[in-house]
């Protein structure tokens, strides 16, 4: 493994969230994929996705990741349905690098809802 992958993991709160080193309210977890409130909701329901291995972003993606990347959008599937914002809707975001305005380098799915969607995230 690169060196420079290696640093971003060990120094990646999302990665810490995977391992347990770090808190996060857990609705979801299994082999592939966490998934856990955002600590700064923008609606009622404001849950994160993320794959238990470190992708920094959609940039990083390697065709082998295809299978995983359609897993986080079933996951994201069950959990709408299972926190009743299914019929109702609700967004996926995947913001990324600087002009996305992504600030966590570690691939993630925000999945938001229970309320009407105003610009620009909730
Ligand atoms: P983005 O700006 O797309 O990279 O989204 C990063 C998201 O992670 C933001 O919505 C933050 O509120 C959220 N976030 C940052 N740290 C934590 C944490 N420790 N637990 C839960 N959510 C977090
Ligand atoms: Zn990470």
């Amino acid at each position: 493994m690169a060196v420079t992958s290696y640093l971003s993991m060990t120094e990646c709160i999302f990665c810490k969230i995977v391992s347990n080193e770090v808190k996060a309210s857990i609705v979801y977890r299994d082999e592939q994929v966490t998934a856990f409130r955002d600590i700064h909701p923008v609606a009622p329901t404001h849950i994160l996705i993320i794959p238990n291995k470190h992708i920094e972003s959609v940039n990083d993606l390697q065709a082998g990741d295809e299978p995983l990347i359609g897993h986080m959008f079933m996951v994201g599937s069950q959990i709408a349905a299972q926190q009743n914002i299914h019929q109702g809707g609700y967004r996926i975001i995947v913001n990324t690098g600087a002009h996305g305005g992504q600030t966590i380098f570690h691939l993630h799915l925000h999945l938001i809802g229970g309320q009407r969607m105003k610009h620009p995230m909730g």
